[in-house]
């Protein structure tokens, strides 16, 4: 802008120049040629008097002046001449001014010379004789006035143009400075010129909406920020160059990388077949969902294109932890089939020995047995499908029983009474060490769980054996213990023996009416109930399981 202003006053400032100067020059020229015409006539009134007074003696007395004096006779002829040689000059009776002056008494003429360059003013009187007296001389031409005065117009020329070039960039800079000094984001406050308010208070208007914009904007932004960065699951948002266009955290721990570079395409995030291939398929128009190993974890890929004016402008992924409902998908599997498995077993016990009792092979006094046996595995089979509901229960979550104070000491009585008959039978002493303490929880879910301990501690314990089981209170929460003197669990299978089905010695545990789901259930008893379970164990001194309670009372 400061340019332009500049470039415009200079313009209009070297054109006014101009102008003045052909004005000027103008002027002059006229004023010059004026001035000289009249001195010319005015030579000749005094010169004619004085040749009519003397005669030519007068003309060849004359000091040569600047002004060619030329005396013609009435019929043209040269008589005098103050600078050529008469014999060399023609008649004079054609020209302009001594015909005018004959006819009239006075005659004036101007002629150019062949170049242009000089002009010529002749002037001429007639005398009383007849004769015409004329002077005449050279008269500046427009040309060669500028000629004479080019070096003054030069000087003057040079000067007006510095003044020019030193003004304009001063007053173009004065009038540019209050619209550069315009505080843009408080137009409000600018002193500028009037004309300039309507388009401030549009600015500052408009400031104003971009200001609320950016507000929603951030806001929106924050929101997504604050329901993404929440999200367990990787998000990811590619255009259609699979370039990164937006991710969570998640997305990148899941992806196992730390930052993201500007325009960094996804692919790059991960090269795995399955990755490349949900991007792909998703940019071609594709909803897809894949599965992905990575570092020894199981992932999900759902990509959905994302439409823009009828065509695929990106695509979002999202990345699923699935190790872990996988691991519960595989355990639920290999459960259906393990209590397939351990139904059929006592089924086909029955249907055999009911087969034999059918054909009428049974002799009569073996009737009994093989009825007991019936009995002995229709009551494996009860057990095994009532602890299968308890676990299926306590795994699905399905459970709703009301949570009460449910005092521990009641529990463990309650149970031992009921196992006295088995302890009495391998002659296993039970010790109590317990107090009246409670918990919140559900007591048919906890009297399972010790009676699962108790009942173990009895089952895999020697002849003559011993179950300790103490209640107290510690500063990490309320411990039960149940410790027996038995046979012990190898260290290899600590963990496992809390697995569905899982047992140490298989034929044992069936032998003594196990059904592999005691622990199970006591694990995840424990789980409902925030408790923590504990094992301590000795290969043939026997086992301590310990549940600790954090949810007192
Ligand atoms: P089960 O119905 O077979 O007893 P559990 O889930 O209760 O099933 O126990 C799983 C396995 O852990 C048992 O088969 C047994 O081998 C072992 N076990 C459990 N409790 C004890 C214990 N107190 N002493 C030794 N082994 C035990």
């Amino acid at each position: 802008m400061t340019k332009r202003i500049f470039t415009a006053i200079f313009a209009v400032a070297i054109s006014i120049f101009a102008a003045c100067l052909v004005l000027i020059m103008g002027v002059l020229y006229n004023y010059f040629s004026v001035m000289y015409e009249t001195e010319i006539q005015n030579e000749a009134q005094y010169i004619s008097i004085a040749v009519q007074s003397a005669g030519e003696d007068y003309l060849n007395s004359l000091t040569p002046s600047t002004n060619r004096i030329t005396w013609i006779d009435s019929d043209g002829t040269v008589l005098y001449d103050s600078r050529a040689d008469l014999p060399s000059l023609e008649n004079h009776a054609d020209r302009e001014e001594i015909k005018q002056a004959l006819e009239t008494g006075v005659g004036e003429s101007s002629r150019y010379s062949d170049t242009l360059s000089e002009k010529y003013y002749y002037y001429a009187l007639r005398l009383d004789d007849g004769t015409v007296l004329r002077v005449s001389n050279k008269q500046y031409s427009v040309i060669s006035l500028i000629a004479v005065m080019a070096q003054p117009i030069l000087l003057v020329a040079a000067l007006a143009l510095i003044l020019s070039l030193i003004l304009a960039a001063r007053i173009s800079k004065s009038i540019t400075r209050p619209i550069n000094n315009i505080d843009l984001e408080h137009p409000e406050t600018a002193d500028t010129y009037d004309e300039l308010a309507p388009l401030l208070r549009k600015i500052s208007f408009q400031n104003k909406q971009i200001q609320l914009q950016i507000e929603e904007l951030s806001r929106k932004q924050q929101e997504l920020a604050t329901i993404t960065e929440n999200m367990s699951e990787g998000l990811l948002v590619v255009d259609e160059r699979t370039d990164i266009l937006f991710y969570n955290t998640s997305a990148l721990k899941l992806l196992g990388t730390d930052k993201v570079d500007n325009n960094q395409s996804a692919l790059t995030l991960n090269r795995s077949e399955s990755f490349r291939k949900a991007i792909d398929k998703a940019l071609n128009s594709q909803h897809n969902e894949q599965l992905m190993k990575l570092n020894h974890r199981l992932y999900q890929l759902i990509a959905n294109p994302v439409h823009l004016e009828n065509s695929v402008a990106g695509a979002v992924i999202l990345i699923l932890d699935i190790t872990e409902k996988e691991e519960r998908d595989k355990l639920r599997r290999e459960f259906t089939a393990n209590v397939s498995h351990e139904l059929k077993t006592p089924l086909t016990s029955i249907s055999g020995f009911a087969e034999i009792m059918k054909n009428g092979i049974v002799k009569e006094e073996d009737m009994q047995h093989f009825a007991g046996k019936i009995y002995d595995e229709s009551q494996r089979l009860i057990t095994l499908v009532g602890d299968i509901i308890k676990l299926s229960q306590l795994d699905e979550n399905t459970i709703e029983m009301t949570k009460t104070p449910v005092d521990l000491y009641n529990v463990i009585d309650s149970v031992t009474q009921r196992l006295k008959h088995l302890a009495d039978k391998q002659n296993i002493s039970i010790e109590i060490n317990a107090e009246h303490i409670s918990v919140i929880g559900v007591e048919q879910i906890l009297d399972e769980m010790i009676f699962n301990l108790c009942d173990n501690a009895i089952k895999y314990n020697k002849e003559g054996g011993k179950v300790f089981i103490t209640l107290d209170e510690q500063n990490d929460g309320i411990h039960l213990s149940v410790r027996d003197t038995g046979i012990g669990i190898p260290f290899a299978d600590r963990n496992r023996v809390f697995e569905r089905f899982y047992r140490v010695d298989k034929s044992h545990s069936k032998e003594i009416g196990g059904t592999g789901l005691g622990l199970s259930i006591v694990k995840h008893g424990a789980a409902y109930h925030n408790a923590i379970v504990s094992l301590n164990s000795k290969i043939n001194n026997g086992t301590e399981i310990i549940i600790i309670f954090n949810n007192v009372k």
